[in-house]
């Protein structure tokens, strides 16, 4: 049951017939686990906060560095040295004091991923190596929940969302391979305009939303790609590799 402040609070989407009090009560219902407080993280954290998300557990174990600053508007100088997760969590809490939220402030890998992820509704990777975003798939498909996978670099971002476990669904290997040794593609190596990580997070953040309460047409195996150099946008689907190594059957 929504009290009057929260119907209040989130009147603006509640009067949207596609949505209603019955999407925002499945939004309080669900568990969202957010891989990575960075580029991706602080805007979908700012909007799944601000949407009444019940629960958001917020895992990132790295310190704020002043060149987060020019894309991760959670963080200001004062926080330079802090953990991510913690000031992220707090900054939730203060956008949205309705929301219970956990922060995790450990790497997350093949070890513990699983322990980590366990009961959340939907897991949201914004994170910035592919060793993590891998760990994060296997317990994504073993444990059947929701993948919702954002990256960035340089100009280009992309949203997809995989059921892995599903007979004719993709995962996140079915589409780059499980290659261990694959170089990782981070914003430090390639550069990245702050305003296209709020594009992408923002829009991970909707994709969210829609995931848990399906609103409109599923992104579920499919790769949303933007270039925002010459502002092209297109979307692909990702088939299921049958040999896949990850959620072959
Ligand atoms: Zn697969």
């Amino acid at each position: 049951m929504l009290s009057d402040a929260e119907l209040d609070r989130y009147a603006r989407q509640i009067i949207l017939p596609a949505f209603g009090g019955a999407g925002q009560a499945k939004l309080k219902g669900a568990h969202v686990a957010i891989i990575g407080a960075g580029g991706i993280g602080c805007p979908a954290i700012t909007y799944l906060a601000a949407a009444g998300i019940g629960k958001l557990t917020i895992i990132d174990h790295d310190v704020i560095e002043l060149s987060n600053l020019q894309r991760q508007p959670l963080f200001t100088d004062a926080d330079i040295g802090a953990l991510k997760a913690e000031v992220a969590a707090g900054a939730a809490r203060r956008i949205n004091p309705h929301v219970e939220v956990v922060a995790v402030a450990e790497r997350i890998d093949e070890s513990n991923a699983e322990a980590l992820l366990a009961g959340a509704s939907l897991i949201l990777d914004g994170c910035d190596n592919f060793d993590t975003r891998l760990a994060v798939n296997r317990s994504a498909v073993a444990l059947q929940i929701p993948l919702l996978s954002a990256a960035i670099g340089a100009f280009e971002g992309q949203v997809a969302l995989y059921e892995g476990w599903r007979v004719d669904g993709a995962c996140y290997a079915c589409l780059v391979g499980s290659d261990p040794d694959r170089p990782g593609i981070n914003c430090a190596e390639t550069g990245v305009m702050g305003a296209l990580a709020g594009m992408i997070g923002t829009m991970a953040a909707l994709e969210t939303v829609r995931a848990l309460t399906g609103l409109g047409s599923s992104l579920t195996g499919r790769l949303a790609i933007v270039d925002m150099l010459d502002r092209r946008w297109r979307e692909v689907g990702v088939p299921k590799d049958p040999l896949c190594p990850v959620c072959r059957a």
